[in-house]
């Protein structure tokens, strides 16, 4: 155990680490655009960031990822509008995610020998960085709004074949199961619900991103993401419920959220879960 904090402890002092977590949070910053603007529709209008409040422009250092949001009390500085949590969150959240997925696949090493380069592993970072980027403004949107945008999920999934043509580790007939498999499987659950219910339980949305979630991760995934998912979202549905009372077995919680955290999990923890299971099943 004490190697492991070492290595946390070496990856934490490591200026690449920072480097990676800034470059993150600005990108968290662009999400935050994506999310505001693509349920919109207006994500094309304007090319330079202006106040949703006002209209103003904003200028480059009131833009400042984290920092500005905390300098600025969340109010903007224009008109005062207030600029909820979700702002520095999600470019905290970015900056977190890219990095742990750095190092889970670091493409750049400092040793005593200098700067050592993986070029395959630089591949699966860029893959799982746009792969995490699109399931965080996918989820954010679903819990505004109840929706996952088809123009995030439909073009995610006919990516698919050219994403998994440039990861070093997937192949194309595990990426086409895994979009049959994981919408096939959703939806067969959307479709069972509607037999017992006759309502609708599950959305389209969802199905859609897990197809999108087989896809880049092929078919091995899709069991994992579900696991996950429905455990982390029957957890989320309970304490949701004890802490709004308004709330009932009844209420609709977006699932998207939830499986994206199974995919995400899956992508990061995976191997190490694995090894755990079966250490502790032999
Ligand atoms: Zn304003």
């Amino acid at each position: 155990m004490s190697m492991l904090w070492f290595r946390l402890y070496v990856l934490l002092l490591s200026p690449l680490t920072w480097l990676v977590f800034v470059m993150g949070a600005t990108i968290g910053s662009f999400l935050n655009v994506c999310i505001y603007r693509i349920p919109l529709g207006t994500f094309f209008k304007h090319h330079r960031s202006v106040c949703r409040g006002c209209a103003a422009e904003i200028p480059f250092y009131l833009n400042i990822p984290i920092l500005s949001w905390i300098f600025l009390r969340g109010k903007a500085r224009c008109c005062g509008m207030s600029l909820g949590l979700q702002y520095p969150l999600v470019e905290l959240l970015t900056g977190l995610l890219f990095v742990v997925i750095y190092w889970r696949f670091p493409f750049v090493t400092l040793g005593d020998e200098g700067a050592a380069w993986d070029g395959a592993n630089m591949l699966r970072c860029v893959h799982a960085a746009i792969f995490c980027s699109l399931l965080l403004v996918c989820s954010v949107i679903d819990m505004r709004l109840m929706i996952i945008p088809d123009v995030i999920s439909l073009p995610m999934i006919a990516l698919s074949p050219l994403v998994v043509y440039l990861h070093p580790d997937l192949d194309w007939p595990s990426a086409l199961i895994g979009v049959f498999a994981g919408g096939g499987s959703l939806y067969a659950v959307a479709w069972l619900y509607w037999l017992i219910r006759r309502e609708v339980g599950m959305g389209m949305g969802d199905v859609k991103l897990l197809a999108a979630i087989g896809g880049w991760l092929g078919y091995q995934a899709i069991v994992p993401t579900v696991f996950f998912g429905s455990l982390l979202g029957a957890i989320g549905g309970v304490l949701m419920m004890a802490a709004s009372r308004r709330l009932t077995l009844r209420t609709a919680i977006p699932f998207g959220p939830f499986l994206a955290l199974g995919a995400i999990i899956h992508l990061i923890l995976g191997p190490y879960i694995q090894e755990l299971m079966l250490r502790y099943s032999s």
